[in-house]
């Protein structure tokens, strides 16, 4: 579904975002337009200003940011803008901010230099890890580093690492099993896009359904989307059936839930 679109066009000011130093000294125009995105506006319904956002509130939150900025980029700036507006109103689900710079010092002819960046609030996603191939804990490891580099992800909450017996295929490794969660603004697909490439790079190989693996990495939850296509499901349909997801699930969230083979998983390493 299309989400509803408040826009602040073409506003003007002075800053003093620059490579240069007679940029950060002297100033020049920005042009700032913001696409403010939001799941069905309630003011569309109840008429009252406080159902909708303060147009002049997201105003002097760009001025405010544009006006006090002595960095580099436009780029940077255009992202200190969508944090600010996304920070500013919880109900805001995406915004789009384009930060222009007409009398950019570019030799040339042209009608201005500009930047679009596209956010997203960012949610929190729990996802588990196992490994049961190799040097299992550096297996782990090396995939939440790879997690953690991914661009638009923050705030990781790492719950400690757990020995399991293995479930489904019995003749294989005992597996280590942990859990991470972490604030993103990658769309679940996107995100699960990421994780098989990750998997891939920790040379995950998938000859055996339930057999050992390098890393195998799930998602758990994704804030409190549900999604049930094959290639995603969320929350994970067999998340409340495995201890070895449950017992490190709760070090993050209070899930509410004991499983009878809980005590089958055992502390491997506390974080
Ligand atoms: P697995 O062998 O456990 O990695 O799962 C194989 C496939 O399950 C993946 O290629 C995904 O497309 C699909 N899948 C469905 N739901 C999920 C989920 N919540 N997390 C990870 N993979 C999922």
């Amino acid at each position: 579904m299309e989400l509803d679109k408040i826009t602040l066009s073409r506003m003007e000011f002075e800053g003093h975002t620059g490579c240069f130093d007679f940029e950060k000294t002297n100033g020049q125009k920005f042009i700032v337009t913001i696409d403010i995105f939001i799941d069905r506006i309630k003011g569309c319904y109840t008429d009252e200003l406080a159902d909708t956002v303060a147009y002049d509130k997201v105003y002097e939150i760009t001025k405010q940011i544009v006006t006090s900025d002595r960095g580099n980029l436009i780029e940077c700036l255009a992202q200190k803008i969508a944090d600010g507006v996304l920070e500013y109103d919880k109900r805001i689900d995406k915004v789009q901010v384009t930060v222009s710079k007409p009398e950019a010092p570019v030799k040339g002819i042209f009608e201005t230099m500009e930047v679009t960046v596209t956010r997203c609030r960012k949610e929190f996603v729990i996802l588990s890890l196992g490994s049961n191939l190799g040097d299992r804990e550096a297996n782990i490891l090396a995939a939440e580093q790879a997690l953690k580099e991914l661009s638009g992800t923050e705030g990781f909450k790492y719950a400690s690492i757990y020995e399991t017996e293995p479930v489904g295929l019995e003749e294989q490794p005992y597996f280590l099993n942990t859990c991470v969660g972490f604030y993103t603004d990658i769309e679940p697909f996107d995100l699960l896009d990421k994780i098989h490439v990750i998997e891939n790079r920790l040379m995950r190989t998938r000859d055996v359904h339930w057999g050992p693996r390098t890393i195998d990495i799930d998602i758990i939850f994704y804030g409190d989307r549900v999604i049930m296509k094959p290639e995603l499901t969320v929350p994970h349909p067999m998340w409340h059936l495995r201890s070895f997801v449950i017992v490190p699930l709760r070090e993050i969230k209070d899930v509410g839930l004991d499983h009878p083979d809980d005590k089958e998983v055992t502390l491997y390493r506390k974080r």
